[in-house]
């Protein structure tokens, strides 16, 4: 009927865990596909914009603790943000981490 979809082309390479992993880019697969959609019929706006009495439509789901700091891959551990939110609480946890990439202030 549908088009099947690949989500992931491989390139040849098989995709090899260096060293200490960050592990969990495995786990974004149907998985992570079937959890998004779950968490964004759940709350469809951004929980951060809401918190501050803003209703703005979230397009991001996001681990709320991150799976490199142990968050797990599962509904209680995700919130919806729009990109705009998304985008500044990943540069926070960047720089937590101590600052790979992130900018210092
Ligand atoms: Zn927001």
């Amino acid at each position: 009927m549908t088009k099947r979809l690949k989500w992931y082309e491989p390139r040849g390479k098989p995709r090899a865990d260096r060293g200490r992993g960050t592990t969990t880019e495995r786990g974004y697969g149907t998985q992570w596909q079937k959890l998004r959609q779950l968490q964004l019929n759940r709350e469809p706006l951004c929980e951060e914009c809401k918190a501050a009495g803003r209703t703005k439509e979230g397009e991001h789901v996001d681990h709320i603790v991150p799976l490199s700091e142990g968050g797990q891959h599962e509904l209680l551990n995700l919130q919806t943000l729009c990109a705009a939110c998304h985008g500044r609480k990943t540069a926070a946890d960047r720089r937590r981490r101590g600052g790979i990439g992130g900018a210092k202030s």
